[in-house]
């Protein structure tokens, strides 16, 4: 075409392109899925649009906001077409192919290292998908500000962008056609495409047909031979003559078997979270799950909460425990606010780009949350100030907080620690929905929790795990070690360190082991972040034994002791006078070991004084 612009991929675009097409990965139909899923979006793009803009959809059938699938066999073409937004010229340059997203060069790593195909959607990047199935692929769209044009691209680096001069006008929205290859030729089978609708999208909120074919039975007049019936589309089959005893008076007629073409609705649009959690099936949430999360393995989730809340607030909400954490859940945690929650009012889509409704701590969890209570028709700066919204989040805190403890709670055999987890197989743990699972996964976010969450910290602290000197290589909870503290113990002893290994040869450990007190062991850095924050529980205090303030019960000699050695702890501390030495004590805190160095109460402890080097240099 002489009007076509001709631009060049962006590189990482061009390398994802090439590992899609040369992908001997077997599941192509994840491809299907990913269209619907970017019409769906569009869709929902301009029906937020349209609650304070009615103009904005037009009228006649661009006010049908559906998605709508058709094959042509003999060119074999397969098309999806959707009437929302749509793309301008300068949109579909950017999306489709000259501006890489952050996920772009992630999933190329991804998928040089062997990773999943189908993770492909949570990259950003899964329009891309449609070359596992096509060699050529056009896009025509027409947005409301523009005109409509063409993008084509074989993947050979290289995509044109036309003006639209031969076409029909699509009104609004958006058409891909994809050229299939022979080896795809599948995907030109109604029943195929039927079952992979089903499968793929039971939970897109908009009506998605087929233009599918179905065989008809009708009488027609018999002297009226090869009548031209409307709609119907050739193939008239098996003529008969219809029986003697219908009667005289009726006129001779006989029956035509046809064709004839309609649209097929082939989803039902259940907005699960309507329906009563009763009435959801397990398998129904999975499901649900995995195209909430765009999250396609095997796994189901390790939990989900769904309920409704009333009162001045009303909304019915969705909560996931994902069974894993994303690769870069922590990385990214203090530069990003990636909250992953839906925000539906009164069905409608708004966004799922709202901080607003869960702390970053609880980032991990995945949902929809669906409300009466905020106004439609307001602009989304608007809405997320609305001051229903802190209702709201406080709400989904409680909520997922019961759902994690319920994976505590209902794990009759929870305490793996993350050594023997490993023998276990996923299955055995999912089963289980074991809570040393959740503990791997997401056990730092809990940590982070009890950091930033003052409101909720106790809460937080019960679904603390950890390993202690008691816990025989299992893992175990706050509750559990006060249950087993010895009589007149007052404080919850712990240390830090970098391994349990070294810290169980601490001789801060010596006396108390001796005396049979539980020890916590702490060895992730966030560790003694989190004991700067956590410091009672259940009105037990936290006491570090490696600093000031140890006690170990009442010990009738230690005065007399301190006066005896006055003279020698003296000398010391003469001696380490210019050593930042605060005082030299007679303790009971040792054993075997004649002296340790011990931090004072509101010092850094050695761990601490580690992470703090290791972090400057
Ligand atoms: P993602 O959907 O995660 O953003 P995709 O690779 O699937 O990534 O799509 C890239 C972009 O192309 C989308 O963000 C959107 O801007 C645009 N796009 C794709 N399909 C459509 C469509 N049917 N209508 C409008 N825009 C679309
Ligand atoms: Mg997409």
């Amino acid at each position: 075409r002489s009007s076509a612009e001709k631009f060049e991929f962006q590189a990482e675009v061009s390398r994802l392109m090439d590992i899609i097409i040369n992908s001997l990965y077997s599941n192509k139909d994840i491809f299907l899925r990913e269209l619907i899923s970017n019409a769906s979006d569009a869709l929902d793009k301009i029906r937020f649009l349209s609650l304070t803009d009615k103009e904005v959809l037009g009228e006649g059938e661009n006010t049908r906001l559906e998605i709508q699938i058709k094959l042509d066999k003999e060119k074999k073409i397969l098309s999806i077409r959707d009437r929302g937004i749509g793309m301008t010229k300068e949109d579909l340059i950017k999306n489709l192919g000259t501006i890489a997203k952050s996920g772009t060069s992630a999933f190329v790593e991804k998928m040089q290292a062997g990773g999943d195909l189908s993770l492909i959607g949570q990259f950003g990047v899964g329009f891309y998908s449609v070359y596992l199935v096509a060699d050529y692929v056009e896009v025509i769209s027409k947005h409301n500000e523009d005109i409509q044009y063409v993008w084509e691209s074989k993947a050979d680096g290289a995509f044109a962008i036309s003006e639209d001069t031969w076409n029909e006008p699509l009104g609004r929205g958006t058409e891909i056609r994809l050229h299939l290859r022979d080896e795809a030729s599948e995907y030109l089978e109604e029943d195929k495409l039927k079952d992979l609708v089903k499968k793929y999208s039971e939970f897109i909120n908009f009506p998605i047909s087929l233009w599918a074919s179905k065989e008809v039975e009708s009488e027609v007049p018999a002297e009226e031979d090869e009548s031209n019936e409307e709609e119907a589309s050739e193939t008239p089959s098996e003529e008969e003559e219809v029986d003697e005893e219908d009667g005289e008076k009726k006129a001779k007629t006989k029956k035509v078997k046809e064709t004839i073409y309609d649209w097929e609705v082939l989803n039902d649009m259940k907005a699960i979270w309507l329906r009563s959690s009763k009435e959801v099936t397990d398998e129904e949430y999975k499901s649900f799950y995995h195209s909430l999360a765009k999250d396609f393995s095997v796994e189901k989730p390790m939990a989900w909460s769904h309920f409704t809340a009333e009162g001045d607030v009303e909304f019915k909400a969705i909560l996931f425990v994902p069974p894993q954490a994303p690769p870069d859940l922590y990385e990214s945690y203090y530069n990003t606010n990636k909250a992953n929650l839906k925000l539906y009012v009164r069905r409608v889509f708004i966004s799922d780009e709202f901080d607003e409704l869960l702390p970053k701590y609880l980032s991990f969890l995945k949902g929809l949350v669906d409300s009466d209570t905020l106004p439609l028709n307001v602009s989304r700066e608007m809405l997320q100030q609305h001051s229903s919204l802190k209702t709201i989040k406080k709400k989904l805190i409680r909520k997922a907080l019961d759902m994690i403890r319920r994976i505590a709670d209902e794990d009759p055999d929870e305490y793996y620690t993350g050594d023997n987890i490993a023998e276990l197989s996923d299955e055995v743990l999912l089963k289980r929905g074991s809570y040393a699972k959740f503990w791997n996964e997401f056990g730092k976010s809990i940590k982070l929790g009890i950091i930033e969450d003052a409101t909720n910290r106790n809460r937080l602290a019960k679904l603390l795990r950890f390993e202690s000197t008691k816990s025989k290589g299992k893992l175990t909870s706050l509750d559990q070690y006060i249950s087993r503290m010895k009589l007149g113990q007052k404080d919850i002893f712990y240390i830090t360190g970098t391994s349990k290994e070294q810290l169980e040869k601490s001789p801060f450990l010596e006396r108390l082991t001796k005396k049979d007190y539980e020890v916590i062991f702490f060895t992730d850095p966030v560790d003694e972040y989190l004991m700067q924050y956590l410091m009672d529980y259940e009105d037990k205090k936290f006491q570090n034994v490696s600093k000031e303030g140890l006690k170990l019960g009442k010990d009738s000699k230690i005065k007399e002791l301190k006066e005896s050695f006055k003279e020698l702890t003296n000398w010391w501390k003469d001696v380490l006078s210019n050593q930042n030495v605060d005082s030299v004590k007679i303790s009971n805190r040792l054993d075997n070991t004649p002296c340790v160095v011990v931090t004072s109460k509101y010092g850094w402890s050695a761990n601490m004084e580690r992470i703090m080097q290791a972090q400057t240099l």
